[in-house]
């Protein structure tokens, strides 16, 4: 009997678990066997591993019976990234070379798709997996060349970038390595790399003339983290704002950068060579998308959607009630939980998916109608009711900022006029705001207001008495449900974080009362926005 163990990597969500690749080779009834619940792709790979085997750099054990188990048996098993590992294990097992023995895989972690000819090719959570290969105490991992530098992001790991399966037997070997020497990634730490994504740098508040409440909500939104909902006319300038949030949002911190950027390795996103993903993401599914890119999901691998792609970053959903009802419906529980389950047949895949979800919708549905006279709007009472309809319910009511775009009155910037502030102005505000939540919060799971349980503001963080006056006011009122009621309590507490005030009063509620209001004739204080632009 001969045996031997090469560990890889399973993906479960976008958490890695090691798993040991065990293969036997003996004498007995010919033929191969893979088990340990692994899917087609994963059994696919006894005819990929064989060739590239023989047309690489060693004989497949033809003769004898070869057994591959992946262990623990009770996680489910998929894709191809396992090829090196079962390959090198055969090789170590058959004992091909003399020198190569089973004691030599031990420490490593073997990451990669083989090609017929035995060359190796990328695979998608390649992140992932080498930061659970490290927190496992693995110290040498062996990925396709184009991702050493993604596997180098994790501190402390000696990544070798190869080409084939040959490469990887003489590195183990301590041969001498054909063709080109292997890319040997330092242990790098993460800080080392910087590439932003700057897809939107070119953007800035600055562009924008007035909006002055709508900009207000919007900073408040991106401080604590709140859900936000846009309604106004077609061509009042809402997307031009929207995929403005991603300027006043701070660079994520280094351990959000690696949840992201592993989080787009999973999804196969991340560009050869590329380092830490260091700006947040925007996201901006078009309403026809389906459930499965925008919640996730999709044939063979349960790949990562936008909303979680979007992680510390902004999803922003453009006429909202135009988007597919089960992807509306889906969007409930990343909203209520910060992340999102995909099941599929005996598979389950969680996701993070805390973004700051925007939304954006027509007040009804030719995109027209506005003020007193309704403006240019054709539609039929009836028609807009029913829009109106689509624009309550269980999904909005956990939206925490609803805020009006009206029309910009035309000739009102004249040089009297102070010229609107920048991204870099807000960004510093927010980041104070967000300072403070995460002193305040430094003890628990969550870092911004949004996400604050509504029974730990009663216990530990009660709004101060004369405000929660005002909010059981409007509870006892019925303008608020028990839901909305603890919505409105964390947006005071972001605008007492925005405003720098240390416990959020009378003045606080108020102006968190008017951005949770649905109803356009309760505006913003006007004192709010003047505060906040001048
Ligand atoms: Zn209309």
């Amino acid at each position: 009997m001969a045996f031997a163990t090469a560990r890889s990597l399973a993906l479960r969500g976008a958490d890695g678990h090691v798993i040991d690749v065990q293969v036997d080779v003996s004498p007995g009834l010919v033929g191969t066997t893979i088990i340990g619940r692994v899917d087609k792709g994963l059994s696919e790979a006894r005819d990929r591993v064989r060739m590239a085997i023989n047309n690489d750099c060693a004989r497949w054990p033809a003769t004898k019976r070869v057994t591959i188990l992946l262990a623990p048996a009770d996680l489910p098993k998929g894709g191809t990234h396992y090829d090196l590992a079962i390959a090198v294990a055969v090789m170590a097992a058959d004992k091909q070379h003399k020198d190569l023995t089973p004691d030599l895989l031990a420490g490593w972690a073997f990451i990669g798709e083989l090609s017929v000819s035995g060359g190796l090719r990328p695979v998608p959570g390649v992140l992932p997996m080498v930061i659970a290969a490290a927190a496992h105490g693995i110290t040498r991992v062996f990925v396709p060349e184009p991702q050493a530098a993604e596997a180098a992001l994790v501190p402390g790991m000696t990544v070798f970038g190869v080409r084939s399966l040959a490469q990887v037997s003489a590195v183990l070997r301590g041969a001498e390595v054909p063709e080109a020497p292997p890319v040997v990634g330092p242990s790098a730490s993460p800080l080392a790399t910087w590439r932003g994504d700057d897809r939107l740098s070119d953007l800035d508040l600055t562009d924008l003339d007035g909006l002055d409440d709508v900009r207000y909500a919007v900073e408040v939104a991106a401080a604590g983290g709140h859900p936000l909902m846009l309604i106004g006319p077609r061509g009042t300038g809402k997307t031009s704002i929207a995929e403005r949030i991603p300027t006043i949002l701070p660079d994520l911190s280094t351990e959000q950068a690696l949840e992201v950027t592993a989080l787009h390795s999973v999804a196969g996103l991340l560009p050869e060579g590329s380092g830490l993903l260091r700006r947040p993401p925007w996201f901006a599914p078009h309403h026809s998308a389906t459930a499965a890119s925008v919640l996730g999901g999709g044939t063979g691998r349960v790949r990562p959607g936008q909303v979680s792609l979007a992680h510390h970053g902004v999803l922003f959903l453009d006429e909202f009630p135009h988007f597919r009802s089960d992807v509306i419906e889906a969007m409930r529980q990343p909203l209520e939980s910060g992340e999102v389950t995909i099941a599929r047949g005996e598979e389950a895949a969680t996701y993070p998916a805390r973004s700051l979800v925007v939304l954006a919708a027509n007040p009804c549905p030719c995109g027209n109608f506005h003020g007193q006279s309704g403006g240019a709007c054709e539609c039929s009472d009836v028609q807009r009711a029913h829009y109106r309809r689509k624009l309550s319910g269980p999904i909005l009511d956990r939206v925490d900022i609803w805020m009006e775009v009206r029309p910009q009155r035309r000739g009102r910037t004249g040089s009297w006029r102070p010229a609107p502030e920048s991204s870099a102005d807000v960004r510093a505000r927010v980041a104070d705001a967000r300072e403070r939540q995460a002193r305040r919060y430094q003890d628990c799971s969550w870092q911004l207001n949004a996400s604050c349980p509504g029974a730990a503001i009663a216990e530990r963080w009660p709004l101060d008495p004369e405000a929660q006056r005002l909010v059981d006011a409007e509870l006892s009122a019925g303008m608020l449900s028990r839901r909305g009621m603890t919505r409105v309590q964390r947006l005071s507490w972001t605008v007492a974080d925005c405003a720098g005030v240390s416990r959020p009063g009378p003045r606080e509620a108020e102006i968190a009362l008017a951005l949770r209001s649905d109803d356009s004739a309760r505006s913003l204080p006007a004192r709010v926005v003047a505060v906040t632009a001048s």
